[in-house]
């Protein structure tokens, strides 16, 4: 590791300002799961390492009028166990349940995990398929963005290198709707050969299809959303056939690269099988609502 001077600044405005003022030669420091590493393996070498974990009024779980509000510092533990993510978003909570061990799940953050852009990483899937958005702050303002445009290359993002996430907000599904997300991997809490996390909307009592999302995890350089399998099932009938064309579709828009954790076959593979099973479990889940 090379040396860098370490900076705690006592509130935002504080951080805003630092990293305006250091921009490519500072690095944020949330649960330091990821950038420990890449230190350590000189990966990154900043010169100033600003510490955001004491800064307060980024750890939360709120329920707002029209969505789910999660301040970045939250750790993947407290949205895990929390009685709000399970009543609204359960699909998150199983993602955070398969995300590493319980010790990194204690230290790792949301913002952490979405700003390292592992494509990998668990949350994302999840997070594109609800359609969630990423509150952004800087020395010049604030911005939100898009979860499903948030990811640009492999561990990049749009972030400017001033910029600060401080909150992901998830609006509420509507009745007649549900998800579901599941990652396959060798082990329990290791990478993923592919994960896939479905949303749909049902349009009354009729079992038609109002609308999908689907999104990917670890087949490509970021988490990927498999548009064209989502638009296949709008206003369709779920029936069996409908569900397996639609994981058909998704394993072709998967782009995996042959690794340890599988040939791009195999991972395209395991995208189609996964894609029918978490649409029928969402499906499922809908029409319990
Ligand atoms: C053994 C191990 C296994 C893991 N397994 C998984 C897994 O199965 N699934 C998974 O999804 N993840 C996994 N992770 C990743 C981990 O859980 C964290 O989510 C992730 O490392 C980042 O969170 P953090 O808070 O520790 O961020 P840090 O390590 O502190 O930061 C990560 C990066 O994001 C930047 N950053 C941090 N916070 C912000 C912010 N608020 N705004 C802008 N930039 C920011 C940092 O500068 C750095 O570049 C694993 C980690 C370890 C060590």
């Amino acid at each position: 590791m090379r040396p860098f001077e370490y900076l705690a600044p006592k509130d935002l405005d504080e951080a805003c300002s630092l990293l305006s003022k250091h921009r490519d030669e500072a690095k944020i420091l949330s649960g330091g799961q990821s950038l420990v590493a890449l230190l350590r393996q000189r990966l990154v070498s900043p010169a100033y390492v600003i510490d955001i974990r004491r800064v307060p009024g980024l750890d939360y779980i709120r329920e707002d009028k029209d969505g789910l509000s999660i301040g970045a510092l939250t750790t993947h533990r407290t949205v895990e166990t929390s009685p709000a993510v399970a009543k609204r978003f359960p699909m998150l909570a199983e993602a955070e349940h398969r995300l590493a061990h319980r010790q990194v799940r204690n230290w790792g953050t949301i913002g952490g995990n979405l700003s390292h852009a592992d494509p990998g990483g668990d949350l994302a899937p999840s997070l594109i398929a609800l359609g969630a958005v990423i509150k952004v702050v800087s020395a010049k303002g604030k911005r939100t963005v898009p979860v499903a445009e948030f990811f640009t290359d492999y561990l990049v993002t749009v972030l400017e290198p001033d910029e600060i996430l401080v909150e992901v907000a998830i609006p509420y599904l509507k009745a007649g709707s549900g998800g579901a997300y599941h990652k396959e991997s060798i082990r329990a809490g290791d990478r993923p050969i592919a994960a896939v996390a479905a949303v749909v909307s049902l349009d009354g009592k009729a079992g038609v299809i109002k609308s999908a999302r689907i999104a990917l995890g670890g087949v490509g350089l970021t988490p990927l959303e498999a548009k064209e399998a989502g638009k296949s099932l709008a206003g369709k009938k779920a029936t069996a056939g409908v569900v397996l064309e639609a994981g058909a579709i998704a394993a072709r828009e998967a782009q995996p690269t042959a690794d340890v954790e599988g040939s791009v076959e195999y991972k395209r593979h395991i995208v189609g099988l996964l894609t029918r099973d978490m649409l029928n479990l969402a499906l499922t889940r809908a029409q319990s609502k």
